[in-house]
């Protein structure tokens, strides 16, 4: 085998982008190379690998591996790369960095569970959807030690420990990719890793059973995955001096919409409450509660509900939360489910409604703590404010319905945020010092559906922020080695993502801008929104209108078309103000707790004394709003660290561990920006050799006598040979850098010399 070929890329494929698609093209001399392999594209899409017989003219005469016979163009065949590179670790080191020759490498390693390839500085994991024998003590041992090189989550979180322990900067590890691409256990294994190389103050096993709570109350079953997410989770973990894990702190940023079943913790509860707590809360089975039976799906395969509630149980005890606060806890779940179960009956022609004194309303009132009178009136009225004079309305039975769901999820929301908050009490580090942290993020990555909504609106954007501080942590990386080398770095072509941020953050002519004060309007509708995005965006070169409600974002992922139909709603607070006001005047403790939240959730001046009701609502901040404060919170601790990028791929969408789809593989590829890091890494001098190596490599085809011997003189002396243009080298003080497929010459020349 050649020497260089590991280190040292030999031949690069130029990429050439047109807005909204990504292709890869080869602009080097291709027929010239008397390839033997090449790929080619089948009519479904897929790649397949051909050997050429025989070439003439543009065209060549393939055999594919079913043993058909094509002619095809010259150009519709993409270089493949010699068999000694087929599974490489790290993509950079492929020949030909084209799209199928990364398939094919990622393929290639999958097929023998070798799950994890790098690809620069960028880990891209794959899911197994199957136990791989990857993990364990043995091997984090082995991590530790360096005995293994291969990829691995083990390896990100070894350097992440090595380098805040090395240059005392906070480090992140920042894992995205879409819904069931494994992100959330590539985070498990990173913190398997840290509270394993950390442990020994035992609060590393406080942090990993948060693991349990969170999942039991933050996930739910979807079509894509029957433990997904629905929350994006920042967790900071702290070490001492010693290297030791001194404890941890966690964020985390609402997503919107809920999956096909509810939160787990909802049948975790129904099936495994001991009798005592059952008796308590008045607790029947999942099936017999309506906010659980939308779905008609009660249990996942291979979850014992039963079992799993116990493991919470124990998780909350482990992270300290009282015992008495766990029953606090448990009651507000019931009085959510107990919500759902309150029915309305219409009491005048004009379909306002009364809720109905049934065993739901007794319930929820007797859970949280308020009188029944009080309950029934929040969920049939509401108090507003008309010029000076407070009105109450009645409210219809959508109305009704709406005012209840939005109680429901507001206390569960606010149950969510308040465990976090307790689980960050008791995990809270005394003294904290900066360059002594290492923050795992897991958050959904870039999705674009048949129909986009609300929820892919704030998800997207959030990917967007993400990726610049993914393209400038590169671009960064990318500089130095430049300036270290005395290269002029301004002539790196860098793509930045600004004019799409600006689109959804300028105010007050940007995407969100207009959205919040869209909702505000009494008069505002899905259509008056979409139409004040036309009148006043249609300049931006990210943002397009559609017909009919709709509108389309270039992001740097591809184009994504949003309907807005149901964005003021879900960007609205529904929460009415009397709501609130009646948690906070319950005898339980938590709903006490909720509300004055709820109060000061504003950043807007306070609100006012809680009986001067109405009017009031719209100094609740919007959802879009809440969504872009957690995001800023969470890229503002990101900015101080040092990253380290995981990319989650699924190669296919039925959970199997079977199947690997090409085109979805790709599709990914391209979202979470792996193939953009080739990209940004080429559009510089992505090839780099030593003056030595150069001089040693290439110094026998001189046909010249160069006067001075210095490995300097020797390579200036060959790059004038071989006519490679000055705007396609630099020299460094140390190595020479060529743009993409430049010492493809070179490498043809000296092997048929
Ligand atoms: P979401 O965005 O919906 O939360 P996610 O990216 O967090 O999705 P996970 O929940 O981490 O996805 O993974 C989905 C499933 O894939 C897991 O429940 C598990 O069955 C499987 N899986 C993921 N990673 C691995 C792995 N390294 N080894 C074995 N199975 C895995
Ligand atoms: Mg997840």
């Amino acid at each position: 085998a050649d020497e260089d070929l590991e280190s040292v890329p030999l031949s690069f494929p130029s990429i050439s982008i047109s807005s909204g698609e990504r292709r890869w093209s080869d602009t080097t001399p291709y027929a010239s190379k008397k390839k033997l392999q090449s790929w080619f594209q089948l009519p479904n899409g897929n790649w397949e690998l051909g050997k050429i017989i025989t070439t003439s003219g543009n065209e060549s005469i393939i055999s594919l591996p079913d043993r058909k016979v094509l002619k095809v163009k010259e150009e519709s065949l993409v270089p493949a790369n010699p068999d000694i590179l087929d599974g490489v670790d790290d993509l950079m080191q492929l020949s030909y960095l084209n799209e199928p020759s990364v398939l094919y490498n990622l393929r290639y390693r999958y097929n023998q569970n070798m799950i994890y390839t790098k690809a620069g500085p960028v880990l891209v994991a794959i899911n197994p959807f199957k136990k791989v024998p990857l993990y364990g003590n043995d091997y984090i041992e082995a991590y530790k030690r360096k005995a293994i090189e291969s990829p691995h989550v083990y390896a990100i979180a070894d350097t992440a420990i090595r380098e805040m322990i090395r240059d005392e900067v906070n480090q992140s590890i920042i894992i995205s990719g879409e819904s069931g691409a494994g992100k959330t256990e590539t985070a498990k294994i990173a913190m398997q890793y840290l509270a394993a190389l950390g442990g020994g103050s035992g609060i590393e096993y406080e942090i990993l059973k948060t693991n349990p709570i969170l999942e039991a109350f933050g996930n739910a079953k979807t079509l894509r995955n029957d433990n997904s997410s629905r929350f994006g989770k920042l967790i900071e973990i702290h070490f001492s001096e010693t290297g030791k894990i001194s404890g941890a702190n966690i964020q985390t940023l609402v997503q919107c919409n809920e999956g096909e079943r509810s939160y787990h913790i909802f049948y975790q509860l129904c099936a495994g409450a001991p009798p005592s707590l059952r008796g308590k809360l008045n607790l029947q089975n999942a099936e017999d509660y309506k906010y659980l039976r939308q779905s008609n799906c009660y249990s996942i395969s291979g979850v014992n509900d039963a079992d799993e509630f116990r493991t919470v149980m124990e998780a909350l005890d482990v992270v300290h939360i009282r015992k008495e606060d766990q029953e606090n806890v448990f009651a507000m779940l019931a009085a959510v489910l107990w919500l759902g179960n309150i029915s309305f009956t219409v009491i005048d022609n004009e379909n306002h409604v009364q809720a109905v004194e049934d065993e739901g309303l007794f319930h929820v009132a007797k859970l949280i703590g308020c009188d029944i009178e009080d309950l029934k009136l929040i969920l049939s009225t509401r108090k507003m404010k008309v010029g000076n004079d407070n009105i109450v309305q009645k409210l219809t039975l959508s109305q009704a319905i709406d005012a209840r769901d939005a109680l429901a999820k507001s206390i569960y929301a606010c149950l969510f945020d308040w465990l976090v908050e307790q689980i960050n009490k008791s995990l809270a580090v005394g003294k904290r010092r900066t360059g002594r942290s290492i923050s795992i993020l897991d958050i959904y990555g870039f999705e674009s559906f048949n129909r986009n909504s609300f929820e892919q609106f704030c998800i997207n954007y959030a990917n967007e922020r993400l990726q610049q501080h993914f393209n400038r942590h590169l671009f960064k990386l990318e500089q130095e080695e430049y300036i270290q080398d005395g290269i002029d770095w301004a002539k790196v072509e860098f793509e930045d993502n600004q004019d799409c941020l600006n689109l959804f953050e300028k105010r007050p002519l940007g995407l969100l801008s207009l959205l919040d004060e869209e909702s505000t309007f009494p008069n505002g509708t899905d259509l008056t929104f979409a139409n004040k995005l036309k009148q006043h965006l249609n300049s931006n070169s990210c943002f397009k209108g559609e017909r009919d409600q709709a509108f389309t974002v270039h992001h740097y992922a591809g184009q994504v078309t949003y309907d807005t139909t149901g964005f003021l709603e879900k960007n609205r607070d529904l929460l009415h103000l009397d709501s609130i006001q009646l948690l906070s005047s319950c005898t339980c403790p938590l709903p006490q707790i909720f509300a004055s939240h709820m109060l000061t959730q504003s950043d807007k001046p306070a609100v006012g004394p809680l009986h001067k009701s109405g009017g009031a609502d719209s100094q609740k901040l919007s959802v879009a709003t809440k969504f872009k404060g957690q995001l800023f919170r969470l890229m503002q601790q990101l900015e101080s660290t040092t990253p380290h990028f995981i990319r989650c791929i699924k190669p296919n969408n039925l959970q199997s561990p079977e199947s690997y789809e090409q085109g979805l593989v790709l599709q990914q590829l391209r979202c979470c920006g792996v193939l953009e890091v080739v990209r940004i890494s080429r559009s510089g001098f992505p090839t780099r050799m030593f003056h030595q190596k150069f001089a040693r490599r290439y110094g026998f085809l001189l046909l010249d006598h160069v006067a001075s011997q210095d490995p300097l003189s020797v390579s200036v002396a060959i790059l004038h040979q071989f006519n490679i243009l000055p705007e396609m080298y630099q020299v460094g003080y140390t190595k020479l850098f060529f743009r993409t497929g430049q010492i493809g010459v070179l490498e043809d020349t000296r092997n048929r010399t």
